[in-house]
């Protein structure tokens, strides 16, 4: 049997982190044959927080989990993972505005880059979900130079199986029939769900375009504060699955003739900024996520895949202006 895989969480005494952990403990994020120990990162006030969410998965009786840890000092909690998970970040509250937002996630994501540039297996991959996720990872890798670029990731699984669901349901078919979606850019409201490629029983996908402008892409890119309106409660175990799935797909693959989205380090490709981290369609394989390359951008698409860019750009000059990078 394997050795158990090393998973950080942080932000554990968290929502996100509350439907998350259990997934991961019931095997889910790696498959069914592979044993995991947890080690949860939180801010000390909500250590005790964490340690009542350990008791509960102690009570799973999980057969996959090896054990669980809890840290609040990040050089702790990334000694020798292998998957770090970076959920915990500053919520924007009312009146805050964008460079204060950053800012404060600078304070965060730094320390957090420079814990698992120390001491993180050299195996390491890092997925961010807490929001700016584009932004907050490339603070993460910019403190990490001896981990390849590469292995950092920010989420925008979410996006993309909203923009499946959505989809399915407008044209009457299971999610399973559909392929080659991809959500370009931002995970924001200037994301770009792009339908341009999608297949749908093997056949491109054709729909209006007044649907896709006026209702496909608003639902998508709006759909947390739909949940928000709807719930009280904003999209948690949605946001936890989507991570789940992010990582399986990383470590497992797409399958053949498929891609999914992820928040990726733009390498150059289809003119997106070189360095910041931006949703491309993407294939695994082998433990990499790759860009999918050679797609034609009708005109449509490359407006809102500039625009969605243009965000991001903004976002790296205004972190940069800080220091944060
Ligand atoms: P959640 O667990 O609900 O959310 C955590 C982060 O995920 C937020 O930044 C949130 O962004 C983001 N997110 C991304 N996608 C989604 C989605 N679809 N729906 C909802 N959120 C999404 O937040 P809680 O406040 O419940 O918990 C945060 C925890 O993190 C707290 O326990 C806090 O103590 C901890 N924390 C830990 C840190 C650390 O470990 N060093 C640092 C900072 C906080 P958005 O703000 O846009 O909702």
């Amino acid at each position: 049997t394997q050795a158990p895989v090393n998973v950080t969480v942080t932000g554990a005494a968290g929502q996100i982190g509350y439907a998350l952990l259990f997934r991961i403990a019931s095997g889910q994020l790696l498959g069914q044959d592979v044993p995991v120990k947890l080690r949860l990162l939180e801010i000390p006030q909500a250590v005790k927080a964490a340690e009542g969410t350990a008791m509960e998965l102690d009570d799973g009786a999980f057969p996959l989990l090896a054990g669980i840890d809890i840290f609040d000092d990040p050089k702790q909690a990334f000694e020798g993972t292998n998957i770090a998970l970076l959920v915990g970040a500053r919520p924007r509250s009312k009146g805050m505005e964008r460079g204060d937002l950053l800012e404060a996630n600078g304070g965060i994501f730094k320390p957090q880059g420079e814990a698992i540039n120390a001491g993180a297996a050299s195996d390491i991959k890092v997925l961010v979900v807490g929001n700016p996720a584009n932004t907050n990872a490339l603070i993460a890798q910019s403190h990490a130079p001896d981990v390849p670029a590469d292995r950092f990731t920010a989420m925008t699984r979410l996006d993309h199986n909203r923009a499946l669901a959505q989809l399915s349901k407008k044209l009457g078919v299971p999610v399973t029939e559909l392929k080659k979606l991809a959500i370009w850019g931002n995970h924001s409201a200037t994301q770009y769900p792009s339908v341009q490629h999608a297949e749908v029983g093997g056949k491109p996908v054709e729909v209006d375009q007044a649907w896709l402008e006026s209702d496909f892409i608003p639902t998508v890119a709006k759909r947390g504060a739909a949940i928000i309106e709807a719930r009280g409660l904003s999209s948690a175990a949605s946001a936890a699955s989507a991570a789940i799935d992010h990582v399986y797909t990383w470590v497992n693959g797409t399958p053949e003739g498929d891609w999914t989205s992820a928040g990726v380090v733009s390498d150059g490709s289809y003119g997106v900024a070189e360095g910041i981290i931006s949703s491309f369609p993407v294939t695994a394989k082998d433990g990499k996520y790759e860009i999918v390359q050679g797609l034609e951008i009708d005109d449509f698409s490359r407006a809102r895949i500039d625009a969605s860019v243009a965000e991001l750009v903004e976002e790296r000059d205004t972190v940069q202006k800080l220091g944060l990078i």
